[in-house]
């Protein structure tokens, strides 16, 4: 590797200024991503801003009927909570099937959803039960948090601090996961909220998207029946080594019909 400084934040706005005074500076959580983007050269920082010194920002709370945690909980604190699991079983169940051990216990929701990674699962949970990212300057909905692959609306220096999730009536997670990384293959996050039924699915496209048509259908009529004649288009899916857009199309649908059976059984 190549040098580079190591700075410890105490706080957010340390961090912040630590930010805009380095040359190619870039802040690292857990370093799952990071670490092996700069092992491979892929990223070059002259500084890196540690955010795991900043006291509470791991914090998980309830307030009122809001699910927040914070952007250093890791995975493995995500599904271990017991907050977690009574307010949204589904958010814990998906924490617990990222990657392995290792991953849950140095990878973090806050830098999952910066890196907003085409095969990620928080994204899928954020814009499927409609969370709210709260960085150290404003609120920003998951609907116009997810921009393209690895692109969010974060501003360079901008840090999330926490995440939002409002209270759902019912929320399943299902993924076909890769048997290799764990990343999901295709992930579907399938919610109902007063009637209305929401779906953001991961590992299929460029970034995170809603499966606009299928919701329509559910919400007019939550039952298996009233997607059998919807289908999702292959166009704009992705074909790798592992699946063709086709392939990942049928997935789509079939995972969103099992979520269906799980929250209707
Ligand atoms: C072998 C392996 C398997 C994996 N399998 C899965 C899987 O099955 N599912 C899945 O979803 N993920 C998976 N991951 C990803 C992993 O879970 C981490 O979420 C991801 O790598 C981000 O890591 P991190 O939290 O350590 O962030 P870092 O690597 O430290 O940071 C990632 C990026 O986010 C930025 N960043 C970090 N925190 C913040 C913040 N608070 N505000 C603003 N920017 C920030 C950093 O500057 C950097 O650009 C896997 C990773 C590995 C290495």
């Amino acid at each position: 590797m190549y040098q580079f400084k190591v700075h410890k934040a105490d706080k957010l706005s340390t961090a912040l200024d630590l930010f805009n005074a380095s040359d190619e500076p870039a802040y690292i959580a857990g370093g799952h991503t990071l670490i092996p983007t700069m092992k491979q050269r892929l990223s070059a920082p002259s500084d890196v801003i540690d955010l795991a010194t900043i006291p509470g920002l791991d914090a998980i709370t309830l307030v009122g009927d809001t699910l927040q945690i914070g952007a250093m909980a890791t995975h493995a604190k995500v599904a271990a909570s017991s907050l977690v699991q009574e307010h949204c079983a589904a958010l814990a169940n998906l924490a617990g099937g990222i990657g392995d051990r290792q991953v849950r216990y140095r990878g973090t929701i806050g830098g999952s959803l910066a890196n907003n990674d085409p095969a990620a699962d928080y994204p899928a949970a954020a814009l499927g039960l409609g969370a709210q990212i709260v960085t150290d300057r404003r609120t920003i909905p998951s609907d116009t948090f997810f921009k393209a692959m690895f692109e969010t609306a974060l501003e360079p220096d901008e840090i999330i601090q926490a995440i939002h999730f409002p209270q759902v009536d019912q929320a399943v997670y299902l993924k076909f996961p890769n048997p290799a990384s764990r990343y999901a293959m295709v992930g579907v996050m399938l919610t109902r909220t007063a009637g209305e039924t929401r779906i953001a699915i991961t590992g299929a496209a460029a970034s995170v998207f809603r499966a606009a048509t299928f919701e329509t259908a559910l919400t007019a009529d939550f039952s298996v029946s009233a997607i059998e004649a919807v289908t999702l288009s292959a166009e704009t899916l992705n074909t790798d080594m592992h699946a063709s857009a086709e392939y990942r199309a049928h997935l789509c649908k079939v995972l969103i019909q099992r979520g269906v059976e799980a929250l209707t059984a």
